[in-house]
């Protein structure tokens, strides 16, 4: 496939789904016999594509998909893949109809939702739920035993709903201290124990618990940032049991280059000035992809050089300063790979002052994603020319 049939701006965004394939792979072998794996990819796949990502996943041996929204869930669905899908967050009752359709399951923790759910399903509807804990997040959940068996009860007792999960969220297990985490879990436990009726699936690790603590997580974890190659948090990098493979990197290429003069000056505002003779070049990317004002100094790839960006960052384009002169249409690799040297998505986020969560989910869809395969271009996705 030509890269050129599917967009006309040189930046692009390239994901590596043999990454995905190998942290989800490496991730399995590490569960215990019967521990099943919901690969998330809520945020269209934490900005890699969720369609894609989902297949992938699950060819990976991923045996369910979680996401955020019932919309997503609508998305991920396209993909045609016969694994149970979760909606992690919270539904509105007006879309029990369609997920019962779908085969979509919504988490609940709330018993007027369930009765105006049920409300909504035709007599032959079965809506199936993962009730939702709040064990110390403070997020979303049902805080109690009480609260816990009321739900589990409405639901047993309705031919329209199937209780198929209990699950909560850790608020701090990608930390080292893990006092907090334990609390958690054990409060946790407390309320499994608790159940009268055990569902199929009880699930609370994310990627950060997954794969930190070799102990079993009931029967499934919810693997998200690390599917991606990504640490959950800085502190958990030395814990991490197998090195994991970024699946993102951002590139563009260098559409003009010109000689500044010393003294001559470079974006709005007119922040940065020469020293000497230099050589600017002008990317095509700005914080309209995502490429943010904040990233102002940081230092990209040129020919496998590592140069700086300077002046403002525009919407659409930024300058960096070149050690020499190089020829329109140079690759510049701004996340990612070039010969020996890398930026990682670590690096951009400290500069971003912010997680790498954050970073591959912003880069916005101006962005062209092109998907690899076993080192083949595979799909280019452009909704902008698609
Ligand atoms: C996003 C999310 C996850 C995935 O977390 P990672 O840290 O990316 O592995 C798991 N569970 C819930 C409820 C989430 O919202």
């Amino acid at each position: 496939m030509k890269a050129e049939t599917k967009f006309y701006r040189d930046t692009w965004a390239e994901v590596n789904l043999d990454h995905i394939t190998y942290n989800v792979k490496e991730t399995l072998k590490l569960l215990p016999a019967g521990e099943k794996l919901f690969a998330v990819v809520k945020a269209n796949a934490y900005g890699h594509g969720d369609i894609q990502v989902a297949k992938t996943a699950v060819e990976a041996g991923a045996q369910g998909l979680a996401v955020a929204f019932f919309d997503e869930a609508l998305s991920v669905k396209k993909a045609g893949l016969h694994v149970p899908l979760l909606v992690l967050g919270a539904s509105s009752p007006h879309a029990a109809q369609i997920a019962a359709e779908q085969q979509i399951s919504l988490a609940v923790f709330h018993l007027e939702w369930l009765k105006e759910a049920e409300k909504q399903l035709t007599e032959d509807q079965v809506l199936h739920v993962h009730i939702k804990c709040d064990t110390g997040m403070g997020r979303l959940g049902v805080k109690t035993v009480e609260e816990l068996n009321a739900l589990a009860a409405f639901i047993k007792e309705s031919p329209k709903l199937f209780l198929e999960g209990v699950f909560t969220h850790f608020a701090t297990a990608d930390e080292l201290n893990t006092d907090y985490f334990e609390e958690q879990y054990s409060v946790f436990k407390e309320m499994i124990g608790a159940l009268e009726v055990k569902p199929p699936y009880i699930h609370c690790a994310n990627s950060a618990a997954s794969l930190r603590f070799e102990k079993a997580y009931f029967n499934a974890v919810r693997l998200g940032i690390s599917m991606y190659g990504l640490s959950p948090s800085d502190e958990m990098k030395k814990e991490l049991p197998f090195p994991l493979k970024q699946a993102f990197s951002l590139h563009t290429k260098i559409v003009h280059v010109k000689k500044l003069n010393k003294g001559e000056k470079v974006s709005y505002g007119a922040t940065y000035e020469a020293q000497k003779e230099e050589w600017i070049a002008t990317l095509p990317i700005g914080y309209a992809d995502g490429w943010l004002r904040k990233l102002q100094g940081q230092v990209v790839l040129a020919g496998g050089k590592r140069v700086p960006i300077v002046g403002r960052v525009c919407m659409d384009q930024c300058m960096i300063r070149l050690p020499e002169e190089m020829p329109i249409g140079t690759t510049v690799t701004l996340i990612g790979k070039q010969k020996d040297e890398e930026i990682t998505m670590d690096t951009i986020a400290e500069k971003m002052e912010t997680i790498n969560y954050e970073v591959p989910c912003i880069i916005t869809a101006r962005v062209p994603r092109i998907y690899k395969q076993n080192g083949e271009i595979t799909e280019i996705v452009n909704p902008l020319v698609n």
